[in-house]
């Protein structure tokens, strides 16, 4: 069995939804995971943002708006009369599902059934063209085996018990549809992954059936040596460990969702990410494979908050370390970078909901200063510390960039640096001029 994911723009018209179902009707096994169609999420988010401010007729205007892409699609997708008719009546009563949210009070859990309907729609439509052109397929609900825990953790165990139920009351088919992204939370209320987390749905159920391997199918031919909506002239990486490529998509890399590489990498399931509009291309393989002495890819991660408390009488007792990520923990604020010194620790987070009450507390043990809008550059490859010379050659590559943080030494893939926002475009070019040309 293979999983195979497109994301928004891979089925982001009737045209590239035709050029999906000639690529997924070669005989095999396989569990093909959609995204919506793209911009689909964003106006279902701009809608419920109508909805929260009780402008019924923005909310409207907008629905409507998307309804019409809906009705433009299924006149372009179905060639009979009749799968043009069954379409329209799906797509019809869905958009009326919209529209009753205008009628109720709108809180968070009325979003999250929104934005569940881009999913819905795309495999829905896509199945029934399945249909028409005589691909015999099965729509399995993700809805009925994808699950998160009381954490918004996976609940691998669950996902694995329903998906296999699902499996086999739909035996007999080669090829089974089913939504990425939405899923249902410990209370069974609709929930998602996340946005981007279609790919985080493929990787689990690649995990869950064990899948010979994993296919992130995209607009673009693999993961590139660095961020192309940055830098000209990028090029698709081949070969990736799971862990180069884990570091690179929580550092930023948009391609893949950032926790999606850790179940595939847990069930030693190999993942390729290729383009659907040049499918003959190799894209990535990312496996436990890796080139060795190479330095792979860069990527950069935005929103980030520096944190520096500084304590010279305290810093290297024991316990002082402990105190200050209690803090950090109490306040379910995750750290992403850490540097210490003699008289200070430094921390970067991406989430600043509860700054101000962490710093209240941090100011309990030292000097805290604050830098916000800052930057990750994650620099990616084969970096064990008997490498001579590759920390030098990066950290030479940002000669010019002021550098706020530097982390090396974490894992042996992995170089990161703080910097500002603003010098973001700068270093990541100065870091492929440096390591790639
Ligand atoms: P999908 O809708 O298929 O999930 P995404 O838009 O989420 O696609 O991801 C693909 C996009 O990721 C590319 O079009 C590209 O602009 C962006 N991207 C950012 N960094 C990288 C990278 N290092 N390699 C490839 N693509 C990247
Ligand atoms: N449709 C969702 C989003 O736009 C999930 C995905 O595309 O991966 O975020
Ligand atoms: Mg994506």
């Amino acid at each position: 069995m293979k999983v195979l994911k497109f994301g928004g723009t891979s089925v982001g018209s009737a045209a590239r939804m035709k050029d999906v179902a000639k690529l997924i009707c070669d005989g095999g096994q396989k569990i093909v995971v959609l995204s919506a169609m793209s911009g689909t999420t964003n106006n279902l988010v701009e809608i419920s943002d109508y909805l929260y401010k009780t402008n019924t007729a923005g909310a409207l205007e907008k629905i409507n708006a998307l309804e019409q892409k809906y009705v433009d699609v299924i006149e372009d997708l179905f060639s009979t009369p009749e799968f043009k008719t069954e379409a329209t009546v799906i797509i019809k009563s869905m958009f009326e599902y919209l529209r009753s949210f205008s009628k109720s009070v709108f809180t968070l859990f009325e979003e999250k059934e929104i934005l569940a309907q881009g999913e819905l729609l795309s495999t829905t439509i896509f199945q029934l063209y399945l249909d028409e052109t005589g691909v015999k397929s099965a729509l399995i609900p993700a809805l009925e085996f994808m699950r998160i825990d009381k954490n918004a953790e996976p609940d691998l165990n669950y996902i694995i018990d329903k998906l296999a139920l699902q499996l086999s009351e739909h035996a007999g088919n080669t090829i089974y549809i089913t939504q990425g992204f939405i899923c249902r939370n410990f209370y069974g209320e609709v929930d998602n992954l996340q946005r981007g987390g279609s790919d985080y749905t493929a990787s689990l159920i690649g995990a869950a059936v064990k899948a010979e391997e994993i296919q992130i199918w995209t607009d673009i031919d693999g993961m590139h040596n660095n961020d192309p909506r940055f830098v000209e002239g990028t090029k698709p990486v081949p070969v990736l460990h799971f862990e180069e490529a884990a570091e690179l998509a929580y550092f930023g890399a948009k391609i893949l969702h950032p926790t999606c590489i850790l179940p595939a990498k847990l069930a030693n399931i190999p993942v390729r990410l290729l383009n659907t509009m040049e499918p003959k291309a190799f894209g990535t393989l990312i496996s436990t494979q890796s080139k060795k002495g190479k330095i792979e890819a860069v990527a950069a991660k935005d929103g980030i908050t520096a944190i520096k408390i500084k304590s010279g009488r305290m810093l290297l007792a024991h316990g002082f370390l402990r105190k200050v990520f209690e803090i950090f923990e109490s306040y379910q604020t995750p750290i992403d970078m850490v540097t210490t010194s003699e008289v200070g620790v430094s921390v970067s987070i991406d989430n600043a909901k509860r700054l101000d009450e962490i710093v209240n507390e941090l100011k309990k043990f030292g000097t805290v200063t604050v830098d916000k809008d800052m930057v990750i550059i994650c620099v990616v490859g084969d970096m064990p510390f008997e490498n001579v010379g590759f920390q030098a050659k990066v950290v030479g590559a940002l000669s010019e960039i002021p550098v706020r943080m530097i982390s090396y030494g974490g894992s042996n893939y992995n170089i990161s640096f703080l910097i500002k926002a603003e010098d973001k475009k700068r270093a990541l070019n100065a870091l492929s001029a440096s390591l790639f040309n």
